[in-house]
């Protein structure tokens, strides 16, 4: 499939695989969107929201599915093994999970052994709660160092931080957010959380942005760190 070819939602991308396959005009049973409503992916982008999964996911999860988006969750191994079905939910939206470390500590201030049993638990947990091993690593705060990253490669994860944060965060307004997305490129990140109603009340018109852009939300991919096409 030419890039041209590549459509919006997740949902029409598996109809549109469907109407290859059939020849026909017949959209696939999980579809809902007809393929002429499918926009073009010039390019991808990685929305990742972090610190879940919490009482505001579910909340989160129907914003995003109603849009159309897919999103990395950096979840929170305490969050995970507490709300392990909200894990799952995440899963069965369409979102990939990341570990963003257990308890959200200052990783660059603890230990070796500390560093790797946030890592390593947060892993168990989510694997645990049905979203997989994960590849991905957000390291609380953005900080890491080199005993960090010799803890993610033993783990097998990529270290992702961002390339715009949104401030969301900090008390940014829905607008804010929305501009915050607004200055991502093709294959770059941007930093959110699962927490902010502000991020929440964000999410239809980051849909139209990216839209209006000819972007689409994308996987984050562990061999580049990049968003790719998912
Ligand atoms: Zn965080």
């Amino acid at each position: 499939m030419s890039a041209g070819a590549r459509t919006r939602p997740w949902t029409t991308a598996v109809a549109a695989v469907a109407l290859t396959a059939a020849g026909t005009l017949t959209v696939g049973a999980a579809g809902t969107a007809p393929a002429q409503a499918a926009a073009a992916c010039n390019g991808y982008v990685g929305l990742t929201f972090d610190d879940g999964p919490s009482n505001s996911t579910t909340t989160l999860l129907s914003a995003l599915t109603r849009s159309g988006l897919r999103a990395t969750m950096f979840n929170q191994g305490n969050n995970a093994a507490a709300n392990p079905s909200r894990v799952q939910a995440q899963v069965n939206a369409g979102m990939w999970v990341g570990n963003h470390s257990y308890t959200h500590p200052h990783l660059t201030q603890l230990g070796q052994s500390q560093i790797d049993s946030e890592i390593s638990r947060t892993q168990q947990a989510i694997a645990a709660a049905g979203g997989g091993t994960p590849k991905l690593f957000r390291p609380p705060y953005g900080e890491t160092n080199s005993t960090v990253r010799g803890f993610e490669a033993r783990y097998g994860l990529t270290e992702i931080l961002w390339n715009v944060d949104s401030q969301d965060w900090n008390g940014a307004s829905a607008d804010a957010i929305v501009q915050a997305v607004g200055r991502l490129g093709n294959g770059q990140v941007v930093l959110m959380h699962d927490w902010p109603a502000n991020t929440i009340a964000a999410i239809p018109r980051i849909a139209q942005n990216l839209t209006a852009r000819g972007l689409c939300a994308g996987r984050i991919s562990p061999q580049t760190g990049q968003a790719v096409a998912p």
